[in-house]
């Protein structure tokens, strides 16, 4: 089977009820584009998993905030279509915004709306992201109609509101999980890497120092979250021009904070940061022994 590039919802659907037709599985990884290893690692992931993949390209214009870089955020069809052909995907999904949303955004009379775990960390920051993406990612699942579908652990909120978003509307599809892939110097790939200055590259590696300094925290007996907080917070601080947005370890599966962390929980440092004018988000999920 080549590479089938899909632009409208109906092509979608009947080439995803075609394959189901055939007792195929269908594993779904939905993205943004610009896709780098990270999103390389869900796909290669999907296929040892599903029978035929199908990975969406779709920069949401519903998860921008008007403030933010819906505009800006990087694109390219070429780059894209080669990674996906590289890595043996078997249908690309890419719709325009006016075949996701033909009368607007501001016409979409429907909300998904995930609650409680979407109102902290990045839902504080960014109040009308995760509806954007419950939203689009539910439209996405209800074009692709994939069996299983694929998530990255590098935004770790994100995975706990598609759970949510899974079990609540009982999709009959199971999530995947998937690592965060890093370059070599640890930075978490992102497609919006490609916007750091070079002195801004370099001091990115300090979120990745700055997990590695609360697991060393933690494999030195701190059970504190005041304390694992202001070791990954210090430790972010010696950078200059480096904004904390957020930086917490909080109890994995509800993000709610515990004073003192036991043994058995498993707890998530979370951190996103700003240089200049990029925003970073990190995570590292640990239980504590
Ligand atoms: P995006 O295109 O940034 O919206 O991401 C699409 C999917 O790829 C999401 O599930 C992300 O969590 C996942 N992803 C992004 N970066 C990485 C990474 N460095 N490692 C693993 N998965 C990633």
């Amino acid at each position: 089977m080549g590479l089938t590039t899909l632009t409208t919802i109906r092509e979608m659907q009947a080439w995803s009820a075609s394959i189901l037709k055939e007792g195929k599985t269908i594993g779904f990884v939905p993205t943004m584009g610009y896709l780098h290893e990270g999103h390389a690692s869900l796909i290669r992931k999907a296929k040892s998993v599903c029978d035929v993949v199908v990975v969406s390209v779709f920069v949401n214009p519903t998860q921008f905030a008007p403030n933010e870089d819906f505009t800006k955020y990087p694109r390219s069809i070429e780059r894209d279509t080669e990674l996906a052909l590289t890595n043996g995907v078997d249908c690309v999904f890419m719709p325009s915004a006016s075949e996701m949303y033909p009368n607007g955004t501001d016409s979409v009379r429907t909300t998904i709306s995930v609650n409680t775990i979407t109102e902290k960390f990045e839902g504080a920051f960014r109040p009308t992201h995760f509806a954007g993406v419950a939203l689009v990612v539910t439209k996405l699942f209800l074009a692709v109609q994939p069996t299983d579908t694929f998530f990255g652990r590098k935004d770790y909120q994100q995975t706990l509101v598609i759970k949510s978003l899974i079990e609540d509307l009982n999709f009959p599809i199971r999530l995947h999980v998937e690592p965060t892939m890093r370059e070599k110097d640890g930075l978490a790939m992102s497609s919006r890497n490609v916007y750091l200055q070079p002195q801004e590259r370099s001091s990115s590696v300090i979120v990745f120092r700055a997990l590695s300094s609360c697991n060393n925290a933690i494999a030195n007996g701190i059970r504190s979250s005041a304390i694992l907080d202001s070791t990954i917070q210090e430790s972010l601080n010696t950078v200059e021009n480096l904004t904390i947005d957020y930086a917490e370890c909080v109890l994995a599966d509800t993000l709610e904070r515990k004073a003192e962390f036991v043994s058995g929980d498993k707890i998530v440092a979370l951190i996103a940061v700003r240089l200049g004018t990029v925003r970073l988000i990190d995570n590292e999920v640990f239980v504590i022994p």
